[in-house]
């Protein structure tokens, strides 16, 4: 009797609302638990996502080191850490300086000695395993300074490729401009020194001036200290290299002509010798 009345359908109906609200609350639970742990993980991969372009950080560098360098170790010059030019503001500095090309198409990782054939998939390489080894706690990415030291315009050299003449934007060539000269001041402050000022107004003049809407000014005005060096020491080279090619070539045939010119007279004065003998 007892039995029968715990069994009641009513118990029934109670037992199934038990376990559907029990299983539903576990659902939402693991739902919310699985919602959490996938949130944290973005977090994590956010936190190690580096805001900077690799590429562009490449290209500030190239002209730095082409357009101003050479410059300012003419004037024996110290960049201060403030500047956002100075090496130890470059996020990607140690990996670039981790970096070989053994030979055209052999790129080698120093970490791991691991080999690629050109250097954008080292460059993935190192995105993808050596992240770790970024210092994040810097908060300055040298492709900021992109607009204002005219990467577009140096990409477009290195492609051989004319840059297309675009409607100027006076909103972004105020920004660049001024970003320009905050790096002068910041890089470069007037009143540090004698070397200081001038190649303030060096830098105002090479990577500021050209940041203009009303007449189209050379970029680089100054030129490639780098290359100019280069260019003189090539042809030079080449220069003596012909000069002694000719020289030897001058002394080989004159050297030649006079041997046969003695040989011929040396016959020459044998022959009436010879008839007389005969005769
Ligand atoms: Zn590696």
């Amino acid at each position: 009797m007892m039995t029968r009345r715990f069994w009641s359908p009513g118990s029934y109906v109670l037992i199934f609302l038990v376990l559907v609200l029990g299983s539903s609350s576990f659902m939402a639970h693991a739902e919310n638990s699985r919602v959490l742990e996938e949130r944290q993980r973005e977090l994590r991969e956010e936190k190690n996502i580096v805001h900077c372009s690799r590429s562009r950080s490449r290209t500030v560098r190239e002209i730095v080191h082409e357009y101003l360098t050479p410059f300012v170790e003419a004037e024996k010059y110290t960049l201060p850490e403030s500047c956002r030019l100075h090496p130890a503001n470059d996020i990607y500095r140690e990996q670039e300086e981790n970096m070989d090309e053994l030979r055209p198409m052999q790129w080698q990782c120093r970490y791991c000695k691991k080999i690629f054939r050109n250097q954008g998939f080292l460059d993935t390489h190192f995105d993808n395993r050596h992240s770790n080894l970024l210092d994040k706690s810097l908060n300055m990415c040298l492709a900021d300074a992109c607009g204002a030291l005219h990467c577009d315009y140096y990409n477009s050299l290195s492609t051989s490729k004319s840059q297309k003449q675009s409607t100027c934007k006076p909103a972004v060539v105020e920004r660049n401009r001024h970003s320009c000269e905050v790096l002068a001041n910041t890089c470069f402050p007037a009143d540090h020194s004698p070397a200081a000022q001038r190649l303030n107004d060096f830098f105002k003049r090479q990577f500021c001036d050209a940041h203009t809407c009303k007449k189209k000014l050379k970029i680089f005005p100054r030129g490639n200290g780098i290359n100019r060096n280069k260019s003189l020491i090539y042809a030079f080279t080449l220069f003596t290299i012909v000069a002694l090619a000719i020289f030897y070539l001058i002394v080989y045939l004159v050297r030649r002509d006079t041997n046969m010119l003695k040989k011929g007279m040396r016959r020459a004065s044998l022959r009436p010798t010879s008839k007389v003998q005969k005769d």
